[in-house]
């Protein structure tokens, strides 16, 4: 090897879910909103005319936070904006996980933690899921320098009680604990308000909680990259910190200007919550006839098994009819397919396809 590559960070890219070029197929492999974003955001974007895009965005990107802020009853100061919750998460990790201690996540969750952790060296350990993919609350006692996980889970749907949440943040008060809320705003309950267990409603009790969201799923807005995090001022101000030694300009106007807009249309929000989690029922209950089972999820996606017949195959098989799901080819879990919840009609495709395979 050349010297000079001696001299190379070195790392293992994280691998996203395909985006496939190929036109007529059911995607159901990246947890997209099978539904467009609100109608506002279309008109939000017609910035190309004006002023907004020769001019260097808001650094502070005030106008989405201070719309952020409102709708989750919180302080502009205590919520930080970034391109995507990737970024928001990326940023916390280089901000947050810097004690030299291991930081502590599931052996089965998001993928991405240990390509950051890596990325900045930073050391970690993970915890075993037990036999149901439940996060055990004992696992995280023990000394760390920091702990994440999603709630619920990916790629389980699993949740986690907000009471074992906090009884995680409050036994942790000496280091950063992250809740990854991506899927949260699919919890059963009213559509559209905080859900019951988003530790969201643990802000202002602890100063070292922060909660990271997304655009991506719940607001589909996958394509713009639009995610943020709700913590204690003194949390954000450290990760603004950082963030402004980085890239003062990280979110650009249209985004900034379609995230307003998606956040102040409430109505078209819970709306769209509530044909997918109708959705996800009556796929459950499609599925669950044809022999599969998982957990109860509480995300727009399934993390389904088959009693007979193996996860790989279905894979490839529904991959053959234009229908594609995520395989992960990763131990305790290669038995498993995941989902996305799509539109209905889409669902009935999968479930019409699945009963004509199992037959044969
Ligand atoms: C999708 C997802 C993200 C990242 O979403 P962005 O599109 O970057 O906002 C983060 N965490 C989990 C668990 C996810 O599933």
């Amino acid at each position: 090897m050349p010297s000079w590559e001696n001299n190379v960070r070195k790392v293992v890219p994280y691998t996203p879910g395909e985006q496939p070029k190929i036109r007529d197929i059911i995607k159901l492999n990246t947890n997209e909103n099978p539904y467009p974003p609100s109608p506002k955001v279309k008109a939000a974007l017609d910035c190309t005319e004006s002023d907004l895009l020769r001019k260097y965005p808001d650094p502070a990107v005030s106008l989405l936070v201070d719309a952020i802020a409102k709708q989750y009853k919180v302080a502009p100061e205590q919520v930080f904006v970034g391109v995507g919750s990737d970024d928001v998460l990326a940023m916390s990790f280089l901000t947050f996980f810097a004690s030299g201690r291991p930081i502590l996540f599931p052996d089965i969750t998001y993928s991405f933690y240990d390509v950051w952790a890596d990325l900045y060296r930073i050391p970690y350990e993970t915890k075993a899921l037990n036999d149901s993919f439940e996060i055990v609350n004992r696992d995280y006692y023990a000394e760390n320098g920091g702990i994440i996980f999603p709630n619920p889970n990916a790629p389980t749907g699993v949740l986690k009680p907000l009471a074992e949440v906090e009884d995680i943040v409050r036994r942790n008060r000496d280091v950063v604990v992250i809740v990854d809320e991506a899927y949260i705003d699919f919890e059963d309950g009213e559509d559209g308000e905080i859900p019951a267990d988003s530790a969201l409603n643990l802000i202002g009790r602890y100063e070292n909680l922060l909660v990271v969201q997304t655009f991506s799923k719940s607001r589909a807005l996958a394509g713009m990259r639009i995610g943020f995090a709700v913590g204690s001022e003194k949390l954000i101000r450290y990760l603004n910190d950082v963030k402004y030694s980085f890239n003062s300009y990280t979110m650009n106007q249209t985004a900034i200007a379609a995230g307003v807009a998606a956040v102040e249309d409430h109505a078209y929000f819970a709306e769209c919550l509530g044909r997918i989690k109708a959705t996800r029922s009556r796929t459950e209950e499609a599925l669950r006839e044809l022999g599969f089972s998982f957990n109860r999820s509480q995300s727009n996606f399934l993390f389904v098994t088959h009693e007979k017949v193996p996860a790989r195959e279905l894979f490839a098989a529904l991959r053959e009819a234009n229908i594609i799901v995520r395989y992960f080819d990763k131990p305790r879990i290669d038995n498993y397919l995941r989902i996305t919840i799509g539109t209905d009609e889409e669902m009935d495709t999968l479930i019409s396809f699945l009963r004509d395979y199992l037959k044969k």
